[in-house]
């Protein structure tokens, strides 16, 4: 049986290699960085998950499809092992995810609107928010709440675990501490030249089937192969701050004022910025602790080594608890500038795709000629974690091939994921698009 090679253990390699792996596929998953997970988009206990979109929304559905195949590798390790219980609410917290908009998108609002979405949608104006939610909202405002099972937060240090134990459960391989160090097309399969950075040895290994799945180191691993997808693939810094309201403050907070707080995370506001907030930790007894950035905030990078270990900007920060006290203010609850703790904050990094869609696709090597065998699941930016399944089905049936018939939804999902300047149709690059 051939090897199949998965470079990068974050969530999407980790569930490329789950779904290969479950499949009966001989899988290989290298990850750089020792089994303590810390320096990747998937770090932290935290992403929104939530599933409103227009109809026939890839992003919704592959959130759905994410939810039934993470139920599916719970019900997987129940049964493999009794003396742990696994279950969804490990992984998913449920929560109301609230969105704030302009009312100049109203547009956009109107098509969220429909039958089979009615029951988990709500929406209210700054008339009427306040009785409905809780909020007193600036005139120029709309805001829409969904509660939907599985909406809310889910926990990626959890799935990546549980991935992880099914992965080995099926008898694939986990290889830590391995960084892929260089990848080039011989005849009819790939050379890929890992570096073991314990021993500081390097082996080299044949492979008829590659997926890259490195976010965002995804374009160095490729540079020799596809020199020119740094024209279509960004790495970028994600500041984000984790913040508090102060315990004295917070115990003065009635029932009704929590309960409220509680009620508004995940918040995500689609005005400006973009300005995103949720609970990162409940609050045992004191105020929880909450997760708030910015996407529209990122920034490039000069050194993706040394970006971890950066503050993020002062006028970042100030942003964010600026982004904080405003939503709070919505909430009407008041808070002096002393009031909100920083518990800590760092950059993130994410890579983007020209198009800011990820993409799941088979690649063009720099000779124009397009690869079967090598596999890219990237640009993931700020929505790829609460799909990642679904990307990891989707890449399964690229090295596999495809089970059942395609679906139209199927069809419309390997469209919006492909490589931009990919044509599956003919397999031709678009003119000018890449060169
Ligand atoms: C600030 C922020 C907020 C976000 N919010 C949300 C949200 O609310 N909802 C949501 O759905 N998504 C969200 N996301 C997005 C989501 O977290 C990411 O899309 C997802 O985690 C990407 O996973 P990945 O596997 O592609 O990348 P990573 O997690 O970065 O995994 C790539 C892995 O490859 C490894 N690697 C790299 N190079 C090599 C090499 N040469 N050899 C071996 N291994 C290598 C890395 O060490 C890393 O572990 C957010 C992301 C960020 C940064």
């Amino acid at each position: 049986m051939e090897n199949i090679l998965v470079i990068g253990g974050g969530l999407m390699g980790s569930s490329v290699a789950w779904k290969l792996a479950d499949r009966g596929a001989k899988v290989t998953l290298f990850e750089q960085q020792g089994e303590n997970y810390f320096k990747g988009s998937s770090f932290g206990t935290a992403r929104i998950s939530r599933s409103l979109g227009p109809k026939k929304d890839v992003f919704s559905h592959l959130h759905n499809k994410t939810v039934k195949e993470v139920a599916k590798l719970v019900d997987f390790l129940n049964e493999e092992n009794t003396e742990q219980i696994h279950s969804m609410e490990d992984i998913y917290t449920n929560y109301p995810v609230t969105y704030l908009y302009h009312k100049k998108q109203r547009a956009a609002i109107d098509k969220l609107r429909f039958k089979k979405q009615k029951k988990f949608f709500n929406s209210a104006s700054s008339h009427s928010a306040f009785r409905k939610f809780g909020m007193t909202l600036p005139d120029d405002t709309i805001v829409v709440r969904e509660t939907k099972q599985y909406s809310g937060t889910l926990n990626p240090t959890e799935l990546l675990q549980k991935l992880r134990t099914g992965i080995e459960k099926k008898n694939g391989t986990l290889k830590y501490g391995h960084q892929v160090v260089g990848l080039v097309k011989k005849d009819d399969f790939f050379e890929v030249s890992i570096l073991n950075t314990n021993t500081n040895k390097i082996r080299k290994l044949k492979a008829t089937k590659v997926i890259v799945a490195a976010g965002a180191y995804t374009v160095n691993i490729l540079k020799a192969f596809a020199p020119y997808l740094n024209k279509i693939i960004t790495p970028k810094r994600v500041p984000i701050s984790f913040l508090k309201i102060a315990d004295e403050r917070y115990a003065q907070l009635t029932k009704i004022e929590k309960k409220t707080l509680y009620d508004s995370f995940p918040f995500f506001s689609r005005i400006g910025k973009e300005y995103f907030a949720m609970i990162s930790k409940p609050a045992e007894d004191g105020s929880p602790i909450i997760k708030v950035g910015g996407h529209q905030i990122r920034r490039n990078i000069h050194d993706l080594e040394r970006v971890w270990d950066e503050e993020p900007l002062k006028k970042e920060l100030k942003w964010m608890k600026k982004q904080f006290r405003k939503h709070l203010k919505m909430l009407e609850i008041h808070l002096s500038k002393k009031e909100i703790e920083t518990v800590t904050s760092y950059n993130c990094v994410y890579s983007e795709t020209r198009k800011k869609t990820p993409i799941v696709t088979p690649i063009f090597n720099k000779h124009g000629i397009l690869e079967n065998g090598l596999y890219v699941v990237g640009g993931m930016s700020g929505i790829g974690a609460k799909g990642c399944l679904g990307y990891g089905v989707l890449a399964s049936d690229l090295a596999l091939g495809k089970e059942n018939k395609p679906s139209k939804m199927y069809r419309k999902l390997i469209k919006t994921l492909a490589n931009p300047a990919v044509n599956l149709h003919t397999k031709r690059i678009k003119p000018g698009r890449l060169f």
